[in-house]
């Protein structure tokens, strides 16, 4: 199933316990993309980069077979810049610095070849860009969603009616609580889904991912990676290795939802690994396969 990601392709600027990294390639659409190539090709990017960007950095889409056309590159301004300082823990991160830069004036424009994509990844933007990416394709099969804090408390009326036109929504726990206003993750899934998407994951770090769809719900563990440098991008990651598993099979049942989550929480756990999205540049598709195989080994009850 043909698979479009629209995001943010940005410059990061990283500091964890282990050291310190800026620039490094960033973004929601990048994570997404690049995750995504290891099961379904081509993927079709729609973003925005500046004047900025460098030539070796579109390069490292093109290798991945990443189709570029939605990609624009706008000459007046710079590539968005974030920047995060993660505490000790890594589960909890500062925004140091967010510069929208070309992102400002930013209009999602899709080429024709992109219309009739059949999985619809809206990577983290504001909501009503989201929108204006669903206005222009042809009755995708699956919409695949996700949103940060930012959104939850920044753009509440432009999120709902996304929500509205979405059918899997993605999104950690602290997120699923403001979202719903609920403490409890169940009862919040339950009033997230009436908002509109009919299957919701709940990310949970460390500790795995809820699926929850009309068919009950499934608890998957996480890897134990020993190396964590940098969790940047691990929630995009996710989200492009549960979408890429469903483009690949075409197979959208409750049953392949929870494939795709392990090969979601598979991706994350690599791309944790290294600064910024290195892991997944050198990742081979046996690697991902060989540690599918220690995932389910993981959770298997005897
Ligand atoms: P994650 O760690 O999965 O939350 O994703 C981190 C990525 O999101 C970084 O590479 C940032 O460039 C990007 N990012 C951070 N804040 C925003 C924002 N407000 N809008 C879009 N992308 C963002």
């Amino acid at each position: 199933m043909s698979t479009l990601v629209v995001g943010s392709v940005a410059y990061d600027g990283i500091e964890t316990p282990f050291g310190k990294k800026d620039p490094v390639l960033g973004g929601s659409a990048t994570y997404i993309s690049i995750a995504s190539s290891f099961f379904t090709s081509p993927v079709k990017l729609v973003g925005v980069v500046g004047q900025d960007f460098a030539e070796s950095d579109i390069q490292r889409f093109r290798d991945k077979g990443i189709d570029l056309e939605g990609l624009q590159i706008d000459r007046t301004g710079k590539t968005f810049y974030w920047a995060g300082r993660y505490h000790f823990d890594l589960n909890t991160r500062d925004t140091l610095d967010t510069q929208l830069n070309v992102f400002e004036h930013f209009d999602p424009i899709l080429p024709d070849a992109y219309k009739a994509s059949r999985i619809v990844c809206l990577g983290n933007i504001h909501p009503s860009l989201q929108s204006k990416v669903l206005d222009q394709v042809d009755g995708a099969d699956l919409v695949i969603c996700d949103t940060m804090n930012f959104w939850i408390s920044g753009a509440p009326e432009a999120l709902k009616t996304t929500l509205k036109r979405v059918d899997v929504l993605i999104i950690n726990d602290s997120e699923a609580r403001e979202l719903s206003g609920l403490p409890n993750l169940i009862k919040a899934a339950d009033a997230i889904r009436a908002m509109g998407p009919r299957v919701l994951i709940i990310k949970k770090g460390e500790h795995g991912a809820l699926l929850f769809t009309e068919d009950g719900i499934f608890s998957a563990p996480a890897y134990p990676v020993v190396d964590i440098f940098d969790p940047t991008g691990a929630g995009d990651t996710f989200l492009g290795g549960f979408a890429g598993w469903l483009s690949s099979t075409g197979d959208l049942s409750h049953g392949n939802m929870r494939r795709a989550v392990i090969y979601g929480s598979v991706m994350a756990s690599f791309c944790v690994e290294e600064f910024g999205p290195e892991r997944l540049l050198t990742l081979t598709r046996d690697e991902i396969d060989a540690r599918y195989a220690q995932f389910r080994a993981l959770s298997h009850i005897p």
